[in-house]
């Protein structure tokens, strides 16, 4: 029996799903105790150099925004709408630019969207398709069943070129980023936006990616059939819509469709 049986729409997460991000191709910088692979050298020389403001100081106003913003973005209380509400990469830079001492309204503006640009263009240029996820996908479309792109992505403008550095344009008939609905996976209006166009409802869905509640949880509970991609075989983390099926890579679902 195929995983595609009663399947009208597949969805398919981006990050560690379709595409993985060659951090080793990233420059390196201190980052507290540790040595990290970042965009952040790139950034810096392209934007905050003619500033005058040096790279620790770029790299610190950074670790202390992800700090807080880690605090909203992971909350434990509130209705779905707070919990995963989704906060652009621009806002995100509009807010650590104030502790860098930018404040012009103008050119924040200007500054956080040419960094939130850099940053993404960075990641694209070291992204590439996991093994057989076009493969995947072709075969998908073959059986007459849609694909959609399902990503939380807080920099949606980034989305056309990732997916043509991966080779995946022509293969995917919607795209749907969280940046750009305003929400993250799990909030169930991710999954309905991506079978809106297609007048499909859960029951005869698809959703395969690598996060156990972001996809499995949020999309199973819904209804969706789910595929858990688990490399590290972690157990299964909550008490309610297991996946309906686990596979260490991608690649493994070609024997399923
Ligand atoms: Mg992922």
């Amino acid at each position: 029996m195929s995983l595609l049986d009663g399947v009208d729409v597949a969805c398919f997460d981006l990050f560690d799903t379709l595409i993985r991000i060659d951090t080793s191709q990233l420059p390196s910088v201190r980052w507290g105790s540790e040595e990290i692979r970042t965009t952040l050298p790139i950034v810096h020389e392209r934007i905050f150099a003619e500033r005058n403001i040096p790279l620790d100081r770029l790299v610190n106003a950074v670790r202390s925004m992800w700090a807080t913003m880690r605090l909203e973005l992971n909350r434990e209380e509130g209705d779905d709408d707070e919990r995963w509400a989704e906060v652009s990469a621009v806002e995100k830079y509009r807010r650590m630019l104030a502790d860098l001492g930018v404040r012009d309204p103008d050119e924040v503006e200007t500054v956080a969207t040419a960094v939130a640009d850099t940053h993404h263009a960075t990641l694209v240029s070291a992204a590439h398709a996991v093994e057989g996820a076009a493969e995947l996908l072709e075969r998908v479309r073959e059986q007459g069943v849609r694909t959609v792109l399902v990503s939380n992505w807080d920099h949606a403008p980034a989305g056309p070129a990732m997916l043509a550095q991966a080779g995946l344009t022509d293969l995917l008939d919607h795209v749907v980023i969280s940046d750009a609905v305003g929400v993250r996976k799990p909030h169930p209006r991710i999954f309905e936006a991506a079978l809106a166009p297609f007048d499909a409802t859960p029951d005869r869905a698809l959703h395969v990616g690598d996060l156990a509640v972001s996809d499995a949880w949020g999309a199973g509970r819904l209804g969706f059939k789910t595929v858990w991609i688990n490399p590290k075989a972690k157990p299964w983390s909550e008490d309610a819509h297991p996946p309906t099926l686990t596979v260490e890579r991608l690649a493994d679902l070609l024997d399923h469709v």
